[in-house]
């Protein structure tokens, strides 16, 4: 990639600033999220702000570990650190942190939203349990938030009791 400063009267290095979007996430093996693509944070920034950028990404779905980083150079000029603030607002990053035990034999759904409760951590798939999928007797559900997650217990399960766990 080529780099230039042809196109910027007074290019003046107090201008950029380095701008590093990092996601680390461990221990969800059943993950739901989102981190943003170049594209996307070009189009945010548009292009009188964006100079340039390096991504780094890694998504194994075997292994519970995902790392997504992406350094972005921009250039403050016209819009200053409160302008930038405000674009980088609509970049979308998140991970999901509802879960859903779906219990057909109780007729239950729990949603977890901690991510320490100890019921999350232990999740796991068993021969009639699922982890992002219902089996037989249920299973673990990812959800991006809580209004999601009850969304779909209304529609998927309208007569089930929702408990609320953590
Ligand atoms: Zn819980």
């Amino acid at each position: 990639m080529e780099v230039g400063t042809s196109e910027i009267e007074n290019p003046s290095i107090d201008n950029f600033r380095r701008l590093d979007l990092t996601l680390k996430v461990q221990g969800l093996v059943d993950r739901k999220l989102s981190f943003p693509e170049v594209t996307q944070i070009k189009d945010v920034l548009t292009d009188d702000v964006y100079w340039f950028s390096s991504s780094f990404s890694q998504n194994n779905s075997s292994e519970d570990f995902v790392h997504y980083s992406t350094e972005v150079v921009v250039y403050l000029r016209e819009i200053g650190e409160n302008g930038l603030r405000d674009r980088l607002k609509n970049l979308n990053m998140d991970v999901a942190y509802t879960n859903q035990h779906v219990d057909k034999p109780l007729r239950t759904c729990t949603l977890h939203t901690d991510d320490s409760c100890i019921y999350w951590i232990k999740k796991g798939e068993t021969s009639y349990k699922g982890l992002g999928h219902l089996k037989r007797d249920g299973g673990w559900l990812s959800f991006n938030d809580e209004k999601e997650a009850v969304v779909y217990k209304e529609t998927s399960f309208p007569k089930y009791q929702l408990i609320d766990h953590c």
